[in-house]
């Protein structure tokens, strides 16, 4: 049940104003709307060559595994479509390292920083294999699509 923010009259279900004072009613976004706002990235295959994305979706998944993203970025150097891949595993791989510092870091602070690194860590770990796991979907699907929060940065030109 909602109520005005306005007024604080009771709203309709569905209401797009406030029948007592005509307030619009503010849309809260839902966690489905927002888990598909981060997922509504740019998705630039059209940009590519169908051949090039045939020939080289299957080492593209290689640029999600850690180190070895230098497997598609040595086997196949001609390829923009295994270079767009090998980009995002590397943002990963080097944004893996940099939390890992930080992470060791913070455990030389006892407990509060151990708490912190347990959690934060946690949280952070799922979010890289989550975002691991998307663009090796990606790579063997043929999309040249961005990755939720990591896919704007271009290191690999
Ligand atoms: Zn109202």
């Amino acid at each position: 049940m909602a109520f005005c923010n306005k007024c604080g009259a009771q709203l309709p279900d569905g209401a797009n104003a406030c029948p007592a004072c005509g307030a619009p009613v503010e849309k809260s976004a839902s966690a489905a709307d927002m888990a598909q706002n981060i997922m509504n990235t740019t998705d630039a295959t059209a940009e590519f060559d169908p051949s090039d994305i045939e020939n080289n979706k299957i080492l593209s998944l290689f640029a999600y595994l850690g180190i070895l993203f230098l497997i598609p970025l040595l086997a196949a150097p001609n390829s923009k479509y295994a270079r767009f891949h090998t980009n995002q595993g590397l943002v990963l791989f080097l944004a893996d390292i940099i939390l890992s510092v930080l992470m060791s870091i913070f455990m030389l602070i006892p407990v509060v920083g151990w708490v912190l690194v347990g959690i934060v860590g946690g949280i952070l770990g799922i979010i890289f294999l989550v975002l691991m796991i998307l663009g090796i979907v990606n790579a063997v699907t043929g999309k040249a699509k961005e990755l939720p929060v990591i896919g704007k940065i271009k290191i690999l030109k």
